[in-house]
């Protein structure tokens, strides 16, 4: 096994891909690195974001000679109405998923598959949403609770319950801007109706529901997601586990978890601990059962039960070709269809569980909520029984591994907090320590690095990087999705990578006992990141937008992280991003994005695909912030 006591370099991850590359020659595997070359050059009329397919008149792209399309719409038009759809898939794909998580705390029981863990945070959200909670029995709060929140998702009034956690400055903002979000269903299917041939081509209004639809999921859908995901599996405290792909057992049986809703896995996660199942993996020969998770599965199941991250987007093929993946199942989102192909050169189960991610080459079993237990019973024995047929000489798992403490939950930050205030002066419960480093200078800001691999980006380079010099800078990172596991496999989530950092960073490190980067979960878990901006604001007593912190998504590649990045901005906070949004066609749009949305909402994007200038450009934004409140 490696020292983790220095950090795994990218180097040596794509050397362990090469070498597993070539065992997916031998099988006669397709890879990802293969079909990138196969798709370059890409289209530029894609790229621009300056083709439109919404009605039979076309397709239609818009070139010097051609500068409308054949209803007369323009580029800004188009190039706006790309973008709006882009936010609104994205903002389906979380809020879907929060739905989901609602389904199933209204289907909790005493006794049952889903039961409630976190009852003080059920009735913090009880108390927030203004219903009673005295002398009700949890189960029939929670229901109460999951029904309220489902009717987040389409009720005919108003706009949505969880905005009140936002400083009143931004409240108002949302307010007089006209983009304060309602129904979560709603905002997204207004997105379609805006954009479907003969209606919005005004980039402005474009824009404005794109803020209105982003919102909708970070401050609604993904919001939901998490919090009810708290209620049901535990809200996140630190703990210690492992990353990269190291975390693969060759004498066990593997099942690599995958995708993004908790109740599968954590259902997958139980029953893998079932004495019964572990006595019938050694039946078959295997020492037991080994989950590791891939995407924001693995940072579900690493946040609440320490299951190791075995890696993030682009190594999901990966797992498959260290030959010793008895299983990969996996739920909804950022599943690549060629796990099927892939799967079938190895003896690997590609275990497709919703009706919402179907596809070939793939083992169906259908998880229900109601059916729990019965279906992930059924997947765990499938793949024990599946190690009779792997095959030894095609099995390597490359001898990377770190150590990692994640789930810091904002609950998990503010205690971490609390072990520094002097509690005979200051309250408990607050973010005013972290505040008071702020104000003193011995951190400069905070940094939150969110977002996927991008094979446009050398991957995982741009996370890694940049977390290095920002540390270096005494910016404290926070993470969450495919960059956390990118520090994860790096090394930076360990506590004794503080060395690293500047000497404010590794004072306050060492102080706290935090890593200097702090993993907070998974992409619907940036709703975390808002609570925790939001409370900060209102314990300095500002608006969001003036606290030195930003957000960054540099290697970003999914529809969710257009959607995120709209209501990151939206809330205020600059959006930095090292792959561009195919909005470069439009200059209007471009210019509203990258410009005067500030004036709305008091930050805007930022898109720098150069690294080093990317990394300056926030620093500035920081320093310049602090200027802006003279410290
Ligand atoms: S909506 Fe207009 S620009 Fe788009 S395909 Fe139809 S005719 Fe062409
Ligand atoms: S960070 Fe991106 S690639 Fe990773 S799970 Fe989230 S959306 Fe998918």
């Amino acid at each position: 096994m490696k020292e983790w006591d220095r950090l795994i370099t990218v180097e040596e991850m794509e050397a362990a891909t090469e070498r597993l590359l070539e065992t997916g020659k031998k099988v006669g595997a397709d890879s990802w690195q293969q079909r990138v070359k196969n798709q370059t050059p890409h289209c530029g009329f894609g790229e621009a974001g300056t083709c439109c397919r919404i009605c039979s008149m076309g397709p239609c792209r818009i070139t010097p000679k051609a500068p409308r399309g054949i209803c007369g719409c323009d580029v800004h038009g188009i190039v706006g109405r790309n973008y709006l759809r882009f936010t609104a898939g994205g903002a389906a794909a979380h809020s879907d998923h929060g739905r989901a998580i609602a389904h199933t705390l209204y289907l909790a029981k005493e006794g049952g598959n889903y039961q409630v863990k976190d009852p003080e945070k059920l009735k913090k959200i009880a108390g927030e949403w203004g219903i009673e909670t005295e002398g009700k029995d949890i189960y029939d709060l929670a229901h109460e609770v999951a029904e309220t929140g489902l009717m987040e998702y389409g009720k005919p009034f108003g706009t949505q319950r969880f905005l009140k956690r936002a400083p009143e400055a931004r409240q108002k903002i949302w307010e007089e801007q006209g983009i304060a979000p309602r129904a979560i269903d709603r905002e997204v299917s207004q997105s379609l109706h805006m954009t479907h041939m003969g209606c919005s081509s005004l980039p402005e209004a474009l824009i404005r529901q794109s803020f209105r639809t982003g919102l909708s999921d970070g401050w609604g859908g993904s919001m939901m997601g998490t919090e009810f995901s708290d209620v049901l599996f535990g809200t996140p405290k630190p703990i210690d586990t492992e990353g990269n792909l190291g975390v693969m057992e060759k004498d066990m049986v593997n099942i690599v978890v995958h995708g993004h809703d908790p109740s599968l896995s954590e259902m997958v996660v139980m029953y893998a601990q079932d004495p019964e199942m572990i006595a019938l993996a050694k039946e078959h020969g295997a020492k037991g059962i080994n989950v590791c998770g891939v995407c924001c599965t693995a940072n579900e199941v690493a946040m609440r039960h320490g299951i190791p991250m075995a890696g993030n987007f682009l190594q999901q093929e990966n797992v498959v070709l260290t030959g010793a993946c008895e299983a990969i199942v996996v739920d909804v989102q950022c599943i690549f269809p060629a796990l099927g192909p892939l799967s079938k050169c190895f003896h690997t189960k590609f275990i497709t569980t919703s009706p919402i991610a179907r596809m070939p080459d793939s083992e169906f079993i259908e998880f229900h909520e109601e059916t729990a237990g019965e279906n992930a019973k059924a997947i765990v024995k499938m793949a024990i029984e599946n190690f009779d047929n792997r095959n030894q000489d095609l099995v390597f798992i490359p001898e990377l591994k770190t150590k990692c403490t994640v789930g810091y939950s904002v609950e998990a930050i503010k205690k971490c907090l609390d072990g520094v205030t002097n509690s005979h002066v200051d309250e408990l419960g607050t973010t005013k320590p972290l505040i008071d480093c702020v104000k003193a200078g011995v951190l400069r800001g905070a940094v939150a690095m969110v977002g996927c691999n991008n094979p446009k980006v050398r991957p995982d380079t741009y996370h890694i990087e940049l977390m290095k010099k920002l540390l270096e800078n005494d910016i404290i990172v926070i993470v969450s999705g495919c960059s956390a596991q990118a520090a994860a496999k790096a090394g930076l989530l360990d506590k004794e990578a503080a060395k690293y950092c500047g000497e404010g960073l590794k004072r306050v490190c060492k102080l706290v006992g935090i890593p200097p980067v702090l993993h907070m979960g998974s992409c619907v878990d940036i709703s975390r990141m808002m609570i925790l901006a939001a409370d900060i604001a209102k314990d300095w007593g500002i608006d969001i937008c003036q606290v030195p912190v930003v957000g960054c998504a540099p290697e970003w590649m999914s529809e969710k992280a257009v959607s995120i990045g709209n209501y990151v901005v939206a809330t205020g906070i600059e959006t930095f991003l090292g792959v561009n949004p195919y909005t470069k066609g439009s200059t209007e749009v471009e210019g509203l994005l990258q410009g005067s949305v500030k004036d709305w909402v008091g930050a805007k994007f930022v898109v720098d695909t150069d690294l080093d200038s990317l990394c300056e450009k926030m620093m500035a934004c920081l320093e310049e912030k602090r200027a802006a409140l003279g410290i």
